[in-house]
């Protein structure tokens, strides 16, 4: 077995591919929704999201079989305004409903020069940048704000002692020459659940700053997270700016597309479940202020702000998307490391859906 620095196997981006889609296939999905749920995976890993790659599947195969995310479902327009239109993911994987939301909205971004979509009651949605790049493949900007529930609250609002919604992520994506999109794409809160996770694992505390306990007290201990309860938090990036980023996701999709907010309500006790809403506006540049002189200038204002002097202990002034491009070029030659643990659950998951361990061998090559 290859493994990596530390307790990791190296895995070639195509053959874990081939396992993810081998391992949907063989958990039910037709062979376009097992290829387009391995590629989001994959990608996620490639750019440095482990939190949102092949490490998801052991959840989702858990979600199909208990019947919270659905095989084989495609989304429906549901409200249907012209520029202005509601789809319904009918819980089926994000990895297709949030494309199909694009699709529809992309078609209609070129028909009036922008699109609303509310995209409601999709599984989850996985990193809200794939979304975002389809746009922009298509040329157009655009804006998505997310909100998360089916399982318990986990982030505070800003000044709040317990949690109230969740990790909501907030991305904006604009169109740059050769695919090079500038894509910002993140969550609003301090820090990922899984890097929590990670942390319980490892046995290692979490930096400061980034969780509170039940009491609402600072702690940098992960087990606050975990367990029976009583529940700490994590805290929402950017003081109070972040946290009112965040009850804006959750307010803009969900209550405003019908999908619903993170309240007692939606979040139910004991389950796995993962519900995401997005609402995303998709903008066609030369509809608006005219392509030419859109495209000139944001080439000229990123060629502006890359060429500020970097701080001491900085090499490089980057735009949004530029980290992600590195990490998949130099990961698509050198291999995806994927931790001891995940690699053990993606193994019993493949078995549970009839693939033996010499299969997973021989289709990861490790
Ligand atoms: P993060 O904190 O790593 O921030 C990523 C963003 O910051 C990217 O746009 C990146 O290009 C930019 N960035 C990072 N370093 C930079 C630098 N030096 N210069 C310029 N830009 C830089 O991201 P995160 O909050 O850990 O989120 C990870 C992923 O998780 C995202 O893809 C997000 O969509 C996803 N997510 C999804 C859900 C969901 O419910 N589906 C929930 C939470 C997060």
């Amino acid at each position: 077995m290859a493994t990596g620095k530390a307790g990791e196997v190296i895995v070639k981006a195509d053959r874990l591919t081939t396992l993810v889609r081998a391992i949907c296939e063989a958990d039910g999905s037709g062979a376009e929704e097992a290829r387009l749920v391995a590629e989001n995976l994959v990608t996620a890993n490639l750019f440095g999201h482990d939190s949102h790659g092949v490490g998801m599947i052991p959840h989702y195969i858990h979600n199909t079989q208990a019947g919270d995310c659905k095989r084989n479902t495609h989304a429906d327009i549901v409200l249907d305004n012209g520029a202005v239109i509601t789809v319904d993911g009918r819980k089926g994987y994000g990895q297709i409903v949030a494309r199909d939301a694009m699709i529809f909205g992309i078609e209609r971004a070129k028909q009036f020069g922008v699109c609303i979509v509310g995209l409601r009651n999709a599984h989850h949605i996985g990193r809200i940048g794939a979304w975002g790049e389809q746009c922009a493949d298509e040329g157009l900007v655009s804006t998505h704000y997310v909100n998360v529930h089916g399982h318990k609250p986990l982030v505070a609002p800003f000044g709040g002692a317990e949690a109230r919604f969740t990790t909501n992520p907030y991305c904006c994506t604009v169109p740059g020459p050769n695919g090079e999109h500038i894509v910002l794409d993140f969550a609003t809160s301090q820090v990922a659940m899984g890097k929590v996770r990670v942390a319980l694992n490892k046995g290692e505390r979490m930096d400061e700053g980034l969780l509170i306990d039940s009491d609402g007290n600072d702690t940098t201990d992960p087990a606050t997270m975990f367990g029976n309860g009583p529940f700490g938090a994590i805290l929402p990036f950017g003081q109070h700016k972040g946290g009112g980023l965040a009850v804006m996701c959750d307010l803009l999709s969900g209550a405003l597309t019908g999908g619903l907010t993170h309240t007692p309500k939606t979040s139910k006790d004991g389950t796995r479940d993962i519900v995401n809403n997005m609402l995303s506006v998709i903008i066609d540049p030369a509809k608006l202020g005219g392509h030419d002189i859109w495209k000139q200038d944001t080439d000229d204002f990123i060629k502006w702000v890359k060429s500020a002097r970097p701080q001491p202990g900085v090499a490089e002034v980057l735009t949004p998307g530029e980290p992600e491009r590195r990490r998949r070029a130099r990961k698509l030659v050198e291999g995806i490391a994927v931790d001891t643990t995940t690699w053990g659950q993606l193994v019993d998951t493949a078995k549970s859906v009839g693939l033996s361990a010499a299969d997973v061998t021989s289709i990861a090559g490790v």
